[in-house]
């Protein structure tokens, strides 16, 4: 039997354990995608501010409804119509995979008179189906023109997401090949831009791997909340 939803005090004592784990450079996003709110209120009782979705919908009827000391990090593929759901509150956007994406951003970044922080995401998993840049996609916007226009995005780091499987080596090197994509890009096109920072890299079964390749952000889900069901009417409802 899957456990789907856990009552507040297995949320609270998960965030407390894995926070304990963390190095003090490593910041924990909570991913609390198809969860109801209440399982973000647990969280946020015990500290957690930083949490993570993929549906942008999803998110701004959480941000609506939930303390706006919050930061909300979208880590799931982003479509361009949906940019204006999250652009006015957004802290950043994880998942970003391509320059008309990049464009959209911007364009809603103005519209609310702000900046966008971005990570750019990068493939680098075996399994076809996970989505991402490549480097040499990146450095083809990097260097483009259209790029050098775009002064409401601030780019901070990479993200990715390794294969899942049991092959612990294999995890080690996808994470190690996502931070050597970020050296490069570091010393190629963001050398001495303080901002360059982050490496948005670990899952609940991997982050701990990450963390040894470098981590500076880990996106946990269903070891704080437990396991997730697909169904849009409980993302709203009640927690037990
Ligand atoms: C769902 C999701 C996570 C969290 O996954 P868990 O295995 O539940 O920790 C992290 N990153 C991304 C991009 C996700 O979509």
């Amino acid at each position: 039997m899957i456990v789907v939803d856990y009552t507040k005090m297995n949320i609270q004592e998960n965030i407390k354990r894995i926070k304990e784990t963390l190095p003090g450079n490593v910041q924990l996003i909570a991913v609390s995608k198809t969860k109801p709110v209440e399982a973000i209120e647990a969280a946020y009782e015990v500290g957690q501010r930083a949490f993570g979705e993929n549906r942008p919908q999803e998110m701004a009827a959480k941000y609506q409804v939930l303390p706006k000391d919050i930061d909300w990090h979208m880590i799931g593929q982003l479509q361009e119509k949906n940019v204006k759901y999250i652009a006015p509150f957004v802290k950043l956007i994880h998942s970003v995979d391509s320059l008309k994406l990049l464009q959209k951003i911007e364009r809603e970044a103005v519209k609310h008179s702000r900046v966008i922080d971005c990570l750019l995401e990068f493939h680098i998993a075996r399994e076809e189906t996970k989505s991402g840049l490549t480097l040499a996609e990146a450095e083809r916007i990097l260097s483009s023109d259209e790029w050098k226009e775009l002064c409401h995005i601030r780019i901070l780091g990479v993200m990715g997401i390794a294969t899942y499987t049991d092959d612990r080596e294999q995890i080690h090197e996808e994470f190690l090949q996502l931070h050597e994509i970020f050296d490069i890009l570091k010393t190629k096109y963001f050398s001495g831009v303080n901002e360059f920072r982050e490496l948005s890299m670990g899952m609940s079964e991997d982050y701990q791997i990450a963390v040894e390749e470098g981590s500076t952000m880990v996106r946990v889900g269903s070891s704080i909340f437990g396991a997730r069901e697909y169904r849009k009417d409980k993302v709203l409802g009640d927690i037990v």
